[in-house]
């Protein structure tokens, strides 16, 4: 070893190092390819300060943008028999499972919390599009029936945050069961007087689309959000025809009346916490 060797290469190595550029400093915008600054992509809830783009969130981050102060208690979800069928595509169920869970440390492709949002109390489903494309097996299935049982025994409305690619193929007929027990699930909570809302964001589709994520009191979406049920290339081919531009996003469904409204993502939390007062009476009472 010389002195160039141990002296001058590493010092020009830490001078290319020094001036490179954090890789997750800036991130690009998928919609209109500005760059935004990490800093102000969180304080914009990931919308795009450029073009209002709204970008996929995690369940974390929805939970943090919902609740009053970030506060909020998670509940703890059955535990469905894993991989009922043995299933097996070119992975085993079981692994796919597996790597789903250390990919999102959470059990299946949903949560459920409590806490208030600007003041009422409110049961909060939240749907993982990241595991399994945020697909409905019986896991799905029992955290919504357990979220409308939370909601009926404290007595406050049940909010669904919907992100899902339809069923959970590999749970085959047990995955498709989902459907009509999610529905029953919603007549728990309606039976009892209470609201249910619908927050419909990117994308949500197939048998989530065709169930309990259609039954809202309201139903709002996030701007931009693709909701149908099956794919407009499949629908295309079906029908034989050329789809309308804005097919299956949220606009273009409130224009047809599918949905009561679109609302942005750092407004979403104020517009929750109106319904439930207009809903429960409480708004009229504090005017009052
Ligand atoms: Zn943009």
């Amino acid at each position: 070893m010389s002195w160039l060797t141990e002296y001058v290469r590493p010092r020009i190595r830490t001078l290319f190092t020094r001036s490179e550029v954090p890789e997750n400093l800036w991130h690009q915008c998928p919609a209109c390819q500005q760059m935004i600054f990490h800093r102000d992509l969180a304080t914009n809830r990931k919308v795009c300060q450029h073009c209002g783009h709204h970008m996929r969130a995690t369940v974390a981050e929805r939970l943090a943008w919902t609740f009053d102060e970030n506060a909020f208690t998670k509940i703890e979800l059955p535990k469905p028999v894993a991989d009922p069928l043995r299933f097996r595509d070119t992975k085993r169920y079981a692994d796919r499972l597996k790597e789903a869970r250390e990919k999102t440390h959470a059990d299946d492709a949903i949560t459920v919390a409590h806490g208030t949002i600007g003041g009422h109390k409110a049961v909060v489903a939240l749907m993982d599009f990241d595991f399994i494309a945020g697909s409905m097996g019986a896991a799905v299935g029992d955290a919504i029936v357990a979220a409308a049982r939370l909601a009926v025994l404290q007595h406050v409305p049940l909010i669904a945050f919907t992100a899902s690619g339809g069923a959970r193929m590999q749970e085959g007929a047990i995955s498709l069961m989902q459907m009509p027990r999610t529905v029953i699930a919603t007549r728990l909570v309606k039976d009892a007087g209470l609201p249910f809302i619908v927050v419909l964001t990117d994308p949500t589709t197939g048998g989530v689309t065709a169930s309990f994520a259609m039954l809202g009191d309201i139903q709002i979406a996030e701007p931009g959000a693709m909701i149908g049920f099956a794919g407009a290339r499949v629908i295309e081919q079906t029908v034989r025809e050329k789809l309308p531009e804005g097919f299956q996003r949220a606009e273009y469904l409130l224009e047809h009346g599918v949905i009561d409204m679109v609302v942005k993502r750092p407004d979403l939390p104020h517009m929750l916490a109106r319904i439930i007062g207009l809903l429960s009476g409480k708004e009229q009472q504090a005017a009052a």
